[in-house]
Parts: structure tokens; sequence; C-alpha cells
């Protein structure tokens, strides 16, 4: 037995108002704190100033509230943590795993578009790796004339450093060990010019400085596991347990669209659903078994 207390936490972007998929995470991680006595953490991620709204933010902490899916602790805001992510970066950068990528999204595109004959199918998405032979004169130069730029994860660099990686996911049938294969996201934007954190690295910080135990998120971002547990491994951080659940479907298996305003709480609750009405809704499994 361990004797860890179980910490999860629930970590929504405040870019619109809470919704049934987004309850469904937060039902997983809520549900394996009481279960364990533990504690449940709320975090918003809202490093993107430009789509995160402070109205936002208010509304999705009254909405779990309400729900009853009440948290433990402050609210941490990632805006309040940038030099905490500008530190984790600067180690990156010291370990010599990052190098600036100047492609605008369109020459990704088309280099891939280019490069659509090669034999890796799954890595088809995954940023082509364009400038990670720039050479540093070729680097210093794009900078001085103001180029924007990307901080990018050199993967190989990266795994040739941590060697062979694993991390564990609690599924139903109990915990098993994933060997990590980042190659389907590939060389990762782990900062930008103006911002010292990508979703990833900001996640990955977060996750160790709360003391997070189990990670409960969407199957979506089973691959981002992969690349967080490259980033654990190079920062010298803890590695969570990982529970990635199905995502809600609609009746006819179509995965919830966050745009649906129907499906917002607010509305849920204006149409006069109950907190335990809505609960039911989201902790439905399997697909197609979902909302209509
Ligand atoms: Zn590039």
């Amino acid at each position: 037995m361990t004797s860890v207390l179980t910490v999860t936490r629930f970590a929504p972007s405040p870019t619109g108002y809470l919704h049934l998929g987004h309850v469904r995470s937060a039902l997983e991680g809520w549900r394996a704190a009481q279960r364990d006595g533990g504690r449940f953490l709320l975090r918003l991620e809202d490093i993107d100033q430009t789509r995160c709204r402070d109205e936002y933010a208010t509304a999705i902490l009254e909405d779990l509230a309400w729900l009853g899916l009440t948290w433990d602790g402050p609210v941490r805001k990632q805006s309040e943590h940038f030099d905490e992510y500008r530190r984790a970066l600067d180690r990156l950068e010291a370990m010599a795993v990052l190098y600036p990528c100047f492609c605008t999204r369109r020459e990704i595109r088309d280099e891939i578009a280019r490069a659509g004959s090669a034999p890796h199918a799954q890595s088809g998405s995954a940023y082509p790796g364009t400038c990670r032979d720039l050479s540093p004169g070729g680097r210093d130069e794009k900078r001085r004339n103001g180029f924007d730029y990307a901080l990018r994860l050199d993967l190989a660099r990266a795994l040739a450093l941590t060697g062979p990686l694993y991390w564990v996911e609690e599924g139903e049938s109990g915990p098993h060990r994933k060997r990590v294969d980042p190659a389907p996201l590939g060389d990762v934007v782990i900062a930008r010019k103006e911002m010292p954190a990508s979703y990833h690295l900001a996640v990955t910080v977060d996750d160790a400085i709360q003391g997070v135990t189990l990670v409960t998120r969407g199957e979506d971002l089973a691959a981002a596991t992969d690349v967080h547990r490259v980033l654990q491994a190079l920062l010298g951080l803890p590695t969570p347990h990982y529970r990635h659940h199905e995502l809600l479907t609609d009746a006819a298996g179509r995965r919830l669209a966050k745009r649906d305003q129907a499906l917002t709480i607010r509305s849920m609750r204006k149409g006069g659903l109950s907190p335990t009405e809505i609960i039911a809704q989201a902790a439905l499994t399997g697909r197609g078994s979902g909302p209509p």
C-alpha cells in the first residue's frame, strides 16, 4: 500500500462557459480524490491571455460550486506563475534541447504536404523539423531581424538524455505501464518569443508544483502525456499516474462540440436541470450513451 495522499486536479481554460464535457473530466478527478480521502485541486489554464476572460473564470468557479464539485485550497491561475515557467524554460535551454523555429503555420503545412510520401504515417501532422538544423549564425540573424519564433523541443536530443521512459495508466482494469512514444506529436512548441510557456510546459510544471499524484483528463490528451513525461524526466520532476477517460459523445457517437451552447452548465441549469441530473449525464460512459 502506498501512503501517498491522492491529489487530483481539474484544469479548465477560461475561454468559455463550463460545459458538460468539462464536468466529465472534473468528476473523474473529484471522485478519485473523494474515494481515497485525497485532495481535488482547481487550476485555471489562462496563459493565452488573448483568449481567456475573467468573466469565464468567475463563471466556471460558480458552476463547479453549484454542481457540488468543490475543490481544496486556493485556485491556481497560470497567468500568475510565468516566473516559474521561465525557470523551467531556462533549465531546458541550458540542456540544449530547445531550438527556435521561425516557420509560419502556412510554411509548416506546406512542408508537411511536400513530405506527404514519408513513411511515418502517424507523424503526418507533426512539425517536420525544418528549423532543427539551422546554423547558429542563421538563427542569430533571424532573431536580430525581429522574426517571430517558437521554441521547440528537440525530441531526439531529449530522448538521448532521458533514455526509455514509462508512465502508469490507471485504467478500468487496474494500473498498467505504458512506454513513452512522443514521436506522433514530434518537436512540440515549449514556449514562444513573447511567452515563456506553452500548454505542455505549464501543465508539467504545475502538476509538479501542486503535488498532483493522479492526472485525470480526456483520452484526446493521451499523446500529450508522452511529451509531459519527457519534460518531467528532463526537469527532474515527479511523475503522476494518469487516467485518460473516454470523451462524452452524443447519441450518434459524435464527440460533444465545446461550442454547443445547449451543453453549457449555464444553459442546462436555465433549462431546469438539477446538479444531480447534470452530474448523472456527465458520468455516462460508453460511446453513444451521452445526451442526445
Ligand atoms: Zn521551423
